[in-house]
């Protein structure tokens, strides 16, 4: 009954929480020049670092068309993959994200693609699916900081149509940083190379 209610509560939460981000007036700043972009980098930097995942290289950033990103793609042997941000580790070093997001996608976005350069030097040697849930699990807590719980509900709705190890994750790690903290996540995720119970 407890946990019933509980639950109830969680999802009366969110409710009001959704209604409260479908009314308010958020930016809905299009980014697709430089100057706006590296902005909004900046912060998602400052955001990574505050979970104890900062970069200690200068990552470089590349606001590129559809177009540029579908050509990049092709290079990589990808053609026909959606158009989406990328982390590139070397050749150069780059986080890569298509121009056209609103500032809070790009924000997350960003944020996404920085924990994949963190992850690649201090947990190189991962399952896809477990290193996609640390990545996206920041994704939602970069939304979350902006207010737009709707924006971190939806993408964590996707995640767990796709990929049930990922979503595993998402759900552990948001279990561990709520009860003990991100120093806990961060041990986490770099003692093991899989999604373990
Ligand atoms: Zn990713």
């Amino acid at each position: 009954m407890k946990k019933a209610l509980k639950a109830l509560a969680i999802i009366f939460v969110a409710a009001i929480s959704i209604a409260i981000c479908s009314t308010a007036a958020y930016s809905q700043k299009i980014i697709n020049n430089e100057a706006d972009a590296l902005a909004v980098y900046a912060q998602a930097k400052a955001f990574v670092a505050r979970y104890k995942m900062s970069v200690p290289r200068d990552v470089i950033l590349r606001l590129e068309t559809e177009a540029q990103i579908q050509s990049d793609f092709s290079r990589q042997g990808r053609s026909g993959a959606n158009v989406e941000a990328y982390y590139q580790p070397y050749g150069p070093e780059c986080i890569c994200i298509p121009e056209g997001l609103s500032e809070t996608e790009f924000f997350a976005t960003a944020v996404h693609e920085l924990t994949h350069a963190w992850q690649s030097s201090a947990c190189p040697m991962q399952d896809r699916s477990f290193k996609e849930g640390l990545s996206s699990w920041m994704t939602a807590q970069a939304y979350q900081s902006k207010g737009r719980v709707d924006l971190a509900i939806n993408y964590l709705n996707y995640i767990s149509r796709t990929d049930a190890v990922e979503n595993q994750t998402v759900n552990k790690l948001n279990m561990i940083f709520r009860s003990k903290g991100i120093d806990e996540v961060i041990n986490y995720v770099t003692s093991n190379s899989k999604y373990t119970e």
